[in-house]
């Protein structure tokens, strides 16, 4: 059997570091003769999702370019291993379709006329709007929204150093419902399993084949198996996942929750659970239930109001919410049980993402973590921020005075990240406006829901003053931009990188490969575009340089923050960025590079990637120093303060950090929710979905006896929708494909370009027997969109399934962009607020300098489905509930595969619908938001209170 080793020296086949500057293979086009071919290999880190897998780049010495990727053994997380999408971005930078100059628009919004412009005319027009902004005290006008990241905290840095609070994001619609799920126990709002010393593991959704940290977690999750681990996987769809597993529990969709509570009943009813681990770690004294108060209570009673609180989630209860069968619930508890502290799970998209309330599954989930005890241990549950490394620069500026309501609005005070999905809705209602808007790696008008909205907002000059779309591809969201401004792939790009993809902590770093080789060779180069194809340049300097052009001469206090930590009052350079940070803020690496005799910055662009020393297990048990108990206090619950802020819970007679929770402690009972007007939620519950059988019924006049009203957002189909009701399944991944960012990968689209509607043979029949490739039309809250049917018994009846990532389409055939990838269509708006897409032409082969482009020959670029969606605001989390109730019939003779119809009207009615159900600020004390729950680009305590006018 192979012995797997974590620095990948087990993997035979790839290039020891000493060969990297001269590796020589043989040229396989010249076969059968043997002619060599020598590469020099320079490492980077992958873009293509948020894993950060260490690439190899292949850069022929001959030519100078490179010639393809392969991973990178030196990469303590992917270890030299990749998914399909790591070496297709030799397609990425080579596409022949790709963006390689700034772009400014020549005709009206969305008229798709581009002429190419300078950078520094780029730096010029935005730098005297945004100072313009920030001297009249607008910049709440002033906004970064960024879809992938592929970097941490330097933008966090450098809107602080502009003093904003601008910071929009996607994980609204990503992840946000997890990730409340998990912040109520620990704070850290995401986990990282240790997939690779589990006795057990339990997946909820793909992971294996597409999740959150793909593949390093996909390997790991094989070494458990391998090791004797067993694989349960929770999926209405039978995914690759699935079929892997040795457990499919095909859950009616939004029902998780109930099984794991039902698996929790069994646990504690059979008194499974690790009760020095709850009595010890959580915090059961706070525990108020079904009028049972812990305060002065024994343990003991508290389990016993447990169980009863519990007592309706029976196994026959889960059986009839989601179909698993009770036996199966009873089995699998037990099996975790007995996994005890080696029991790992994972759960990010899928039921969380899909569904009202998907935050309760990751709760429920937890607490199986809680009674096993295997959080904090090999094997088991561990904190994001245990594993992820994050070092800081060199001067860190401090945070904003302000608060920016189009981020963060009254309606959702416990939404972990910006309320982004609703920006259009937000203008509409006159909540504010945008004088400089920048989308970075981000395509709403595709990604989104309501995409229609997005391009009324997009369009509306007085809403949105200045759009720069920084993309490394052709986008639906550039259309409708004034300014395209492009962007490196991995290998054109610098970067810093850290996940918690296992036990361990690392950092990647990102570097254009082709600036790094000519630097070593003795070039010198002022900005990565001069090496990179084109003017393609990197957001690092792009930024950089922008700053200094708002603050030319410094006066506003931007500029210091740009400015170099070894050559005072000159401009910051990125080697001067990451060199300071590689010196003085990770630990471990002075030594290691100095063993080599290189400096930090060398040993990583010559390694590419880091391990940090340290622990990354139960650091909840860490010991408070004398100094961190200097004049602070316990509390009668034990908690320690400083300053009167909780730094530390005592624990057995021993002060310790705990969690960052207000107990410290993992918060079994949240006390949180009950000041924020959800007392019902206290402890961890199922919360129904908007998709539950009961809201479909009721969506159709005939409510049942339990549908409920509170908690239900009243669905309204449009006149003309007919057909049976279904849900909709419209987030799952195929796994080689990347969002946006797949356009014109070919060797990706050749595999994958299709998306039809998955139907169950018992649907089929229902929807007067249709077969595989019949034309269905899908009917949605806001309009419609047609599709081919593809029959198949892979997911749970009453469920229809459609994959994302597919439906790209242009608007202008003469820009030469994304034509491997995307549909031309003709867009219109045929009346106000209705708009109409039908598809010209689908892809065709054609002449380019690739000569592969010749050889296209598949036609389809599958359907835009998002589009077509409204969206729907969970009341607590602020996250899109995705899944959707449709109703499903068979297309007309008018109709025309591709065809897509949406009323903007229509969506905003539901927008208004989705947030009656939330709870508004202020909470306690006048705040809009709890104190101890965290804020991406936290602003000072003082901007938290509502000011009191
Ligand atoms: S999982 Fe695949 S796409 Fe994601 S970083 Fe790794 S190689 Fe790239």
């Amino acid at each position: 059997m192979t012995d797997f080793k974590r620095d990948g020296s087990h993997l035979s086949f790839c290039p020891p570091v000493e060969e990297w500057d001269d590796w020589v293979e043989y040229d396989s086009q010249a076969w059968p003769r043997r002619v060599e071919k020598h590469y020099q290999l320079v490492p980077t880190i992958c873009f293509n999702c948020e894993s950060a897998c260490g690439l190899l780049a292949y850069v022929d010495k001959e030519t100078g370019q490179v010639a393809k990727f392969e991973g990178n053994p030196k990469h303590p997380a992917s270890r030299g291993r990749l998914c399909a999408k790591g070496p297709a971005t030799i397609n990425q930078i080579h596409d022949p379709d790709r963006v390689l100059y700034p772009m400014k628009r020549t005709g009206p919004r969305g008229g798709g006329k581009w002429a190419r412009i300078s950078w520094d005319e780029v730096l010029d027009t935005f730098g005297s709007r945004i100072r313009k902004a920030f001297q009249e005290g607008r910049g709440e006008e002033v906004m970064y929204h960024v879809g992938r990241p592929g970097h941490d905290f330097i933008m966090e840095r450098t809107l602080q150093a502009w003093g904003i609070d601008g910071h929009n994001s996607h994980t609204n619609v990503c992840s946000s419902s997890a990730r409340l799920g998990y912040l109520l126990w620990h704070y850290a709002d995401r986990p990282s399993p240790d997939h690779a010393n589990a006795r057990f593991i339990l997946l909820l959704s793909a992971h294996l084949e597409s999740g959150h940290y793909f593949n390093p977690h996909a390997q790991r999750i094989i070494d458990g198996k391998m090791a004797g681990a067993k694989l349960a996987v929770m999926d209405p769809r039978l995914s690759n996942t699935a079929s892997m597993a040795d457990y499919w529990l095909p859950t009616y969709p939004g029902t998780e929750a109930a099984v794991l509570l039902a698996m929790a009943k069994v646990i504690l009813d059979e008194n499974r659970f690790n009760s020095a681990f709850v009595r010890t770690w959580t915090n059961w004294e706070e525990l108020e239930a079904d009028g049972f108060r812990a305060k002065g209570q024994p343990f003991e009673a508290v389990i016993e109001a447990l169980k009863k609180h519990y007592s309706r989630f029976t196994p026959e209860f889960a059986e009839k919410e989601s179909g698993v069968k009770a036996e199966t619930v009873v089995k699998l508890a037990r099996e975790i049980a007995t996994a005890g502290s080696r029991f790992a799970s994972h759960l990010w998209r899928g039921a969380a993402s899909g569904n009202l309330g998907g935050w309760q599954p990751a709760r429920a989930l937890l607490l199986l973590h809680v009674l096993t005890g295997s959080v904090g241990t090999e094997g088991g549950h561990n904190l994001n921020s245990w594993n992820k490394f994050v070092p800081r620069p060199f001067k860190v500026p401090p945070p904003q005075k302000s608060w920016n309501e189009l981020l963060y609005p009254p309606e959702w005070p416990l939404c972990t990240h910006e309320m982004s999905f609703l920006l259009p809705h937000f203008l509409k209602e006159g909540r504010g406006r945008l004088e400089a808007y920048f989308t970075r790696v981000f395509n709403p008008v595709w990604t989104y829901p309501d995409g229609f909205s997005w391009i009324e907002m997009l369009r509306d000059e007085e809403k949105v003053g200045l759009h720069a779309a920084l993309t490394p591809t052709w986008s639906e969201t550039a259309w409708f931009a004034d300014y395209v401004l492009p962007m490196g792939f991995s290998s054109e790009r610098h970067d810093l990188m850290s996940q918690e993809t296992h036990s361990g902590k690392w950092i990647g770093f990102r570097q254009p490969v082709l600036r790094t080789l000519r630097e070593r060779a003795g070039e010198k180069f002022e900005y990565t575009y001069q090496a990179n194809p084109g003017e393609v340049w990197e957001e690092d300097e792009f930024w950089i340089n922008l700053s200094w052009a708002i603050d030319p001469d410094g006066s506003m206090g931007i500029r210091q923050w740009f400015e170099s930590p070894y050559r005072p009052g000159q401009k910051l350079t990125v080697d001067e960025y990451y060199g300071w940070i590689f010196e003085n803020s990770v630990p471990g690496l002075p030594d290691a590079a100095e063993k080599e005799g290189l400096t930090p910055l060398e040993y990583m662009r010559k390694y590419g990637a880091f391990e940090v020393p340290g622990d990354v297990h139960k650091l909840n048990e860490k010991p408070l120093s004398t100094e961190d108990l200097a004049g602070s206090q316990v509390d009668a619950g034990g908690v320690i303060t400083k300053e009167s802020k909780p730094v530390g819970v005592m624990i057995e007679g021993k002060a310790v950090v705990g969690y960052k929770t207000p107990s410290r402690k993992l918060e079994l009972f949240s006390k949180t929710m009950a000041d924020w007007k959800w007392p019902e939620f206290t402890l961890p519950e199922y919360y129904r979905s908007h998709i539950h059988r009961s809201a479909q019924s009721a969506s159709l006049g005939s409510p049942e006896e339990d549908f409920d009203p509170q908690h239900m957002p009243v669905v309204e189909w449009p006149k003309d929708a007919q057909g049976d009701v279904y849900t909709l399944l419209p987030i799952f991944r195929l796994p080689n494909l990347i969002h946006t960012r797949s356009g014109n990968a070919k060797f990706l689209y050749e595999i994958s370009h299709k998306n039809p509607l998955w139907v169950n043979p018992v649907d089929a029949k229902r929807l007067s027997n249709i077969g595989t490739g019949d034309l269905l039309k899908v009917h949605t809250e806001i309009g419609y969109f047609v599709l081919h049917a593809w029959v198949t018994e892979g997911l749970t009846p009453g469920v229809v399934a459609c994959s994302h990532h597919l439906g790209r389409w242009r608007i202008n055939e003469d820009e030469k962009v994304e034509r491997m990838s995307s549909a031309w269509v003709d867009l219109k708006e045929v009346g106000k607020g209705q708009w109409k897409m039908r598809q010209v032409s689908g892809v065709k082969a054609y002449e380019s300098a690739d000569p592969d482009t010749k050889r296209i020959w598949w036609s389809d670029a599958g359907v835009h489905q998002d589009i077509t969606f409204p969206v729907h605001p969970d009341p607590i989390s602020g996250m899109h509930c995705w899944h959707q109730m449709v109703r499903v019939e068979r297309a007309s003779p008018e109709d025309r595969y591709g065809d897509i119809f949406v009323d903007t009207h229509l969506s905003h009615a539901v927008y208004q619908r989705w947030k009656a159900l939330a709870r508004p600020g202020p909470g306690p004390g006048g705040l809009r938001r709890p104190l101890w729950i965290p804020r991406v680009v936290r602003p000072v305590e003082a901007a938290y209170y509502v000011k009191q006018t």
